[in-house]
């Protein structure tokens, strides 16, 4: 990409609408340097990271979900992830479900789950939400045509039966998503779709840790935006300040993977952006999570970085 002049975001229109975005800690787990930095694939350090769900919500579309995070107590995954689950010694004391009941809000009022990707650390249990449409990136689809149990020995599980399931495919200028609406550059990101039609909400094409990887950028203040970078890059020093090359161990197309990564960095770079991945270990200590929301935690934070 070129470093010419930064992106410009869309300006608030009048009557501009904006969501509520709140962070779940759904789960941990332990991730291998190894997968994490290209500088650390010898290494067998790690650390333990949580890996973050979002509940999103507009005063006229409700509540959807971006990602579940992991199952509760690691159970429940197809067994060709067992060896998988062993190295990355899942803790999930409390799903996604649980922490919104918790907080007093039903899984049943949840209209929409939008996954980043399809990984185990991402797809939770879906059967909390039967009420839900599924959103995923078109890429996905070819992976879930071999699900478990079908497939014994698929690490993919087969979504609920009556699951209804909507996938978004950028490629073609028009996107494949009813109702049918204009892809347009966003930031850095050379596709966006706006998904509620009306700037409060955006999902950006992603590509390169896994088919279809998503991505969501949310307008939560007057000119004030959440990157929700899902699986972007594991660790905020491969774009803040980005000096560290995310590993080719752990990305589907690497080479399209770093050029995500470098438009995730663009973004961070823009004062009215905040970044949060999935597993960003320091968010858990920085930012509010739900019941509490987002919204003016990124608001102070992008009003430091208007101010430096
Ligand atoms: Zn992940």
């Amino acid at each position: 990409m070129s470093e010419g002049r930064p992106p410009v975001l869309p300006s608030d229109v009048s009557g501009q609408k904006f969501v509520s975005v709140y962070a779940l800690h759904a789960g941990s787990l332990f991730l291998p340097d190894r997968e994490v930095f290209d500088d650390a694939l010898d290494s067998d350090t790690g650390s333990k990271v949580p890996s973050f769900a979002f509940l999103i919500e507009h005063d006229q579309h409700g509540k959807l979900l971006f990602d579940l995070g992991l199952r509760k107590h690691g159970e429940g995954y197809p067994p060709a992830l067992k060896e998988t689950l062993q190295l990355f010694t899942v803790d999930c004391p409390h799903d996604v479900a649980d922490i919104l009941q918790d907080g007093g809000i039903s899984p049943n009022s949840i209209n929409t789950i939008i996954y980043s990707h399809l990984h185990f650390d991402h797809v939770g249990d879906l059967t909390h939400f039967p009420a839900a449409e599924l959103v995923i990136g078109g890429p996905a689809a070819e992976i879930m045509e071999k699900p478990y149990p079908r497939y014994p020995d698929s690490p993919w599980q087969e979504f609920p039966r009556h699951q209804t399931v909507r996938y978004i495919h950028f490629d073609d200028g028009v996107v494949r998503f009813a109702p049918s609406r204009n892809v347009a550059p966003l930031g850095s990101f050379e596709r966006g779709l706006d998904f509620y039609d009306d700037g409060s909400l955006y999902l950006l094409d992603a590509p390169g840790h896994f088919p279809g990887h998503l991505a969501a950028l949310a307008r939560v203040a007057p000119d004030t935006f959440v990157l929700l970078a899902a699986d972007c890059c594991h660790n905020r020093l491969c774009y803040s300040p980005g000096e560290r090359l995310i590993s080719r161990e752990n990305y589907h197309d690497l080479d399209v993977a770093r050029e995500t990564v470098d438009k995730v960095k663009v973004m961070h770079r823009l004062e009215n952006v905040v970044v949060i991945l999935a597993h960003e270990k320091e968010r858990l200590d920085e930012m509010p999570l739900f019941p509490k929301a987002l919204n003016r935690w990124v608001a102070a934070e992008t009003g430091k970085k208007r101010s430096r």
